[in-house]
């Protein structure tokens, strides 16, 4: 077996000076936000929001500045995630344009498309979704069918994505399709198309919504929708390795355990101080856990820095957070007996609820578990 190594991270004293700024912003903010609005702070779009961290250059912050971005540590970018995402800030209009679509676009994009986009990202004026999964293909995405045929006029599009966060906010998609060929020739013919989703003919978006009542999935459905030949990313054909580069910058942060944070900070509120072994013990695993994450994560932003590939310690990272924030909510009713109640007075009783409904998803976004395993086995050598 391989052993697998996660780096020790520095300490980073300028990353530490940004935490004080971040905290301090976060704090005024948010200060009239209530809890069951912080539960949510994924799925939170508040693009004024994003604007202003945009206009702080806490967005695209590890980036060219010729591309609008910040020239910062992968470490300064860290603390920006995580102290939003302990608030339960409403990052939904920023963070996968931030996290994965701009990483892409400097990455394989092409000039144009770099100067173009990249900047209104780093200001917070451009929201991305991802078009990977469809409804035959989630974990297998080589069997994607949405295609585009290259014609005189442009790419024609044809197709149907599915569980798309947030596409009905959004101004472009990074389309995963198929350009040549069937879905039984996989992983080759497919490839990355940028999608104006405001200037492209023939999308129709429609909302699904979620077992907490929320509309935050869509179905994106592509009738001949006409996108410009310059839409495509990096190369023709060569979809499936930058799709797998893009998958490992969207499984590498602190969302991937921070997602029931609220619920802990609820959680400790109410119960306060004085109480027996057991709640003590319950409550120093969850700290302890939650500590080892952190590190393991910023491990991975060490990898980040040093430009290595995180992909594997960024599975290991996501399917560990998963486990544990899954957990917090059974943790919770096991200290406190309480009914979970979207419409409660008490905030406890409403972020228990809301946590509850949405547990089930997090395994399931990014990669599930099963495929994340996989993907560990195989860089522990007990795979073929
Ligand atoms: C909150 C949330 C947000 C999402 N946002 C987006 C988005 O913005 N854009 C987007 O494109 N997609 C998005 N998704 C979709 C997500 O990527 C898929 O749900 C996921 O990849 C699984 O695909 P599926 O739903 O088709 O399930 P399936 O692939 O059908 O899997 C069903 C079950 O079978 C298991 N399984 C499948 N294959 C294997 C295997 N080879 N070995 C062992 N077990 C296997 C899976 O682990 C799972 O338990 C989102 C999903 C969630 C929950």
């Amino acid at each position: 077996m391989n052993p697998i190594r996660f780096a020790t991270p520095p300490r980073h004293e300028a990353a530490e000076a940004l935490r004080h700024d971040v905290r301090a912003f976060l704090h005024d903010r948010l200060a009239h936000v209530p809890p069951i609005r912080r539960a949510d702070s994924w799925t939170g779009v508040d693009k004024d929001f994003t604007r202003a961290m945009g206009a702080r250059g806490w967005l695209g912050m590890t980036w060219p500045r010729c591309y609008g971005g910040h020239e910062r540590s992968a470490f300064e970018r860290y603390v920006v995630m995580e102290e939003t995402l302990a608030a339960g800030a409403p990052v939904g209009a920023h963070w996968i344009g931030d996290r994965q679509s701009g990483p892409t676009l400097l990455k394989f994009g092409t000039e144009a498309q770099r100067r173009a986009v990249l900047p209104r990202i780093a200001a917070g004026q451009a929201m991305f979704c991802i078009g990977m999964s469809e409804p035959d293909s989630g974990s297998d995405l080589a069997a994607t069918r949405t295609s585009a045929r290259r014609t005189a006029q442009g790419w024609r599009i044809n197709g149907t994505k599915v569980w798309t966060t947030g596409a009905h906010q959004s101004d472009y998609m990074i389309l995963f399709c198929r350009t040549s060929g069937t879905p039984a020739d996989r992983h080759a013919g497919t490839s990355q198309l940028l999608i104006d989703l405001h200037a492209t003919p023939g999308i129709a978006i429609r909302p699904i919504i979620d077992l907490a009542g929320q509309h935050h999935f869509n179905e994106v459905h592509f009738d001949d929708a006409l996108a410009p030949l310059d839409a495509l990313i990096g190369q023709e054909g060569d979809g499936w390795n930058q799709v797998m580069s893009e998958l490992a910058f969207e499984r590498s942060g602190p969302e991937r355990f921070l997602s029931s944070m609220q619920l802990i900070v609820e959680l400790i509120a109410v119960l306060g101080k004085g109480h027996g072994d057991l709640t003590r013990a319950a409550i120093g695993r969850l700290s302890a856990h939650l500590i080892i994450l952190r590190r393991r994560s910023r491990g991975v932003a060490a990898m980040l820095d040093a430009g290595e590939n995180p992909a594997l310690h960024a599975a290991i990272v996501k399917d560990l957070g998963a486990v544990f924030e899954q957990s917090v909510p059974d943790i919770a009713r096991g200290l406190i007996d309480a009914e979970p109640d979207l419409a409660a007075r008490a905030d406890y009783n409403a972020v228990l609820a809301k946590i509850v409904m949405n547990a089930p998803s997090w395994s399931l976004r990014g990669g599930t578990r099963e495929i994340l395993r996989g993907i560990i086995a195989r860089g522990l050598g007990v795979r073929g």
